[in-house]
């Protein structure tokens, strides 16, 4: 195989705009491989099997006994964890970027799929095949939007690739893993983030012109679970802007697609480790999900601090209050103009009292579940038999959100 011939090879957004046309499409890259029809089967919008494929990759369903394996998927062990030495422009501490660098250093793998900056434009994802360890810092930071990661997958078999890294966010991970079979690789180890709440790079740019004045300047964002926005600027200035200042009533009724807001693996679950931050109270959130994960948390040992993760707060009133809010937005009411999981944070949670760790992770979790059945309900509701499991509505269910006639999934488990 010759690396070098690939080391260059990217996507760009000249290519995303020709992306067949797909309703609920989050352009995962199933659509421009050699077998497009293949979105039937692999596509988390269309006819998933979450349950199928938990045991596919982790041996087992999630339990219901298991405590937290019904909100956060089947998992080994969980950890609040930060690097050591943290690396420059990565989002947190840079252990996602990390795992993957080891990984090429070691020759475990050939090559690492994952996404960089588009030269023109920092904020938009482009997807690449990285294969030499220090190439993995051009992927480090987050970027918002969509793009075509699995698009690679060809390109890299075809290039003698047999054992690959993948990076992706839970949409991406799903198809992934349900064509994952049929890709012709020996090996795959697959490092998922958590996401929630995307959108399109132009929705992005957007809400960064509401939120400062000199939005070219803004060279990171995050929503952290101090309940702050961090801003950080060129100048190598920093500002954290409370969520109850954000001036998010500006923002476009569709400024979240359908997909992001009726998603509903928010932990990435069929990833072999997680890397996050929504349990780990400052610092990164870890879920190891099998032996594999296990393996590639190893790979840190000597650079990587490991905490049992903290839980405070109690998410029930945080929870019923969002789910107040999403009902009323949909009949139309102002408030749909804010994002709806910062809603119930500007009406109800403060810093010092809401859930923390765990618990804020539990939160989101349950708020996604009930916005997904929420939204389906009003704007699709044709499709909760086909995308909505049954553990979603086992997390619902506390919120007396309980499945119509229909609108049940048949052969995702059991109703815990
Ligand atoms: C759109 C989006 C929403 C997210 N929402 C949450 C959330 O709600 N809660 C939570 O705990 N974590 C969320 N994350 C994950 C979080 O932002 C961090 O990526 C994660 O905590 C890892 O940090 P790190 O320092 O280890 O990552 P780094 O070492 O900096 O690596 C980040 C990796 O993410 C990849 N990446 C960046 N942007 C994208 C993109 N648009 N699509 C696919 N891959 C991308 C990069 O290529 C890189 O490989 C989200 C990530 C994205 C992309
Ligand atoms: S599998 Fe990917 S490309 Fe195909 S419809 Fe789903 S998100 Fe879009
Ligand atoms: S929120 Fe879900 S559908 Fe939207 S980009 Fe993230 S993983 Fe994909």
């Amino acid at each position: 195989m010759d690396h070098h011939l690939f080391e260059q090879k990217t996507i760009h957004p000249s290519v995303s705009d020709s992306a067949p046309h797909r309703s609920l499409c989050t352009d995962c890259g199933v659509s421009r491989t050699s077998q497009p029809k293949r979105c039937a089967s692999a596509c988390q919008f269309i006819q998933p099997d979450y349950m199928g494929l938990e045991i596919q990759v982790h041996g087992r369903h999630r339990s219901p006994d298991k405590v937290d394996e019904l909100h956060f998927g089947p998992f080994t062990h969980m950890y609040r964890a930060s690097l050591k030495n943290p690396r420059p422009g990565a989002q947190w501490s840079g252990i996602t970027t990390r795992i993957a660098e080891k990984l090429l250093e070691n020759a475990t793998v050939d090559a690492v799929l994952t996404m960089e900056a588009d030269p023109i434009d920092k904020w938009r994802p482009v997807p690449v095949l990285i294969t030499k360890s220090q190439d993995m810092q051009r992927a480090r930071g987050m970027r918002m939007g969509y793009a075509p990661l699995l698009s690679l997958l060809e390109p890299a078999r075809d290039l003698g690739y047999k054992k690959i890294a993948i990076i992706g966010i839970p949409c991406q991970i799903y198809a992934l893993r349900a064509l994952e079979k049929s890709l012709g690789f020996e090996d795959i180890f697959v490092i998922g983030t958590p996401c929630s709440d995307n959108t399109t790079t132009e929705n992005f740019h957007q809400f960064l012109k509401l939120i400062d004045p000199n939005p070219s300047e803004i060279t990171y964002l995050e929503f952290k679970a101090n309940y702050h926005v961090e801003l950080r600027f060129q100048s190598g200035g920093v500002k954290e802007i409370p969520f109850l200042q954000l001036p998010l009533s500006e923002l476009p009724q569709d400024f979240f697609p359908l997909t992001c807001r009726t998603c509903v693996d928010y932990t990435n679950v069929l990833s072999d480790i997680t890397i996050g931050y929504m349990g780990g109270e400052g610092e990164q959130w870890i879920i190891t999900r099998n032996k594999k994960g296990e393996e590639l948390l190893a790979l840190l040992a000597e650079e990587i601090v490991l905490k049992k993760p903290g839980s405070a707060g109690n998410r029930h009133s945080a929870v019923i209050g969002f789910k107040k809010n999403v009902e009323l937005a949909a009949g139309g009411l102002p408030l749909r103009k804010m994002p709806n999981w910062l809603r119930p944070i500007v009406s109800w949670l403060m810093p010092k009292v809401g859930p923390r760790g765990l618990e804020f992770a539990r939160t989101r979790v349950e708020m996604k579940a009930i916005e997904s059945i929420l939204h389906l309900r009003r704007e699709l509701p044709s499709r909760m038999k086909n995308m909505i499991p049954n553990h979603i509505w086992s997390l619902a269910r506390a919120y007396d959100l309980e499945p119509k006639e229909g609108e049940l999934m048949r052969s995702s488990g059991p109703l815990p």
